[in-house]
């Protein structure tokens, strides 16, 4: 299948922003497709809504953890855990309070399908604020059994899922007595997304909206190769 590649022009620096509801959401849903754009220095805005001091701390971690080469701004808010929908507004003014110091290539967010209420208003939100950007909308897997259909993939090395996986134990360790935390249920997600788009392992994501520029190198224009 051909990729489609995270273009930006020649000398241009990838602009991502990486929002989360809670501590771990990020790198839980994109941790891998985080370590691949690590590599190539971009400049990230990462910001939670939610948190505890010690949650806090550990998303701090994790985000310099999963992007160690990338010019980092991380933004951790306290919002209430679990009561999103309740603060909808308080949500939407952070995002737009963002919104106009950023204006980046790639958003990584919540889906507006998530079964989670605080992933979900977030999701919601997200393409309400950004109007012109890619919105991949991660999975995060949990027991409400929400995973869907999803539109585009990121292969990933089993050596990346690994170190995805050995990331999320060291940096987020308030999470790992949870009954749902257990490395199975990541690397077997990730195996299932793999087997999906025909690779080893992968990340999965919801795009609503994408656009497709035209090849530079094929001769002629479009309308020559319609007729
Ligand atoms: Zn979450």
């Amino acid at each position: 299948m051909l990729s489609l590649h995270l273009g930006v022009p020649s000398g241009a620096q990838l602009s991502v922003l990486a929002i989360g509801a809670h501590p771990d959401d990020i790198e839980i849903g994109a941790g891998g497709l985080l370590l691949g754009l690590a590599q190539a220095q971009p400049r990230v805005r990462y910001i939670v809504l939610t948190g505890t001091p010690e949650r806090r701390q550990e998303a701090r971690n994790a985000a310099h953890a999963f992007m160690p080469d990338a010019d980092l701004a991380i933004e951790l808010f306290e919002l209430p855990e679990g009561r999103l929908p309740a603060v909808w507004a308080g949500v939407k003014e952070i995002l737009e309070m963002v919104a106009p110091s950023c204006s980046p290539d790639v958003i990584i967010a919540p889906s507006s399908d998530d079964a989670h209420q605080d992933h979900r208003t977030i999701g919601e939100i997200v393409p309400t604020v950004f109007r012109d950007q890619l919105h991949l909308a991660y999975e995060i897997p949990k027991w409400d059994g929400d995973i869907s259909r999803p539109s585009m993939y990121v292969p990933l090395s089993a050596e990346t899922v690994c170190r995805k996986v050995e990331l999320l134990n060291k940096c987020f360790p308030s999470q790992r007595n949870r009954d749902w935390w257990d490395d199975e249920v990541f690397l077997g997600l990730a195996r299932l997304r793999g087997m999906e788009c025909r690779a080893r392992y992968a990340e999965a994501f919801i795009c609503t909206k994408s656009v497709i520029g035209p090849v530079a190198s094929a001769p002629g224009n479009l309308q020559e190769g319609l007729i």
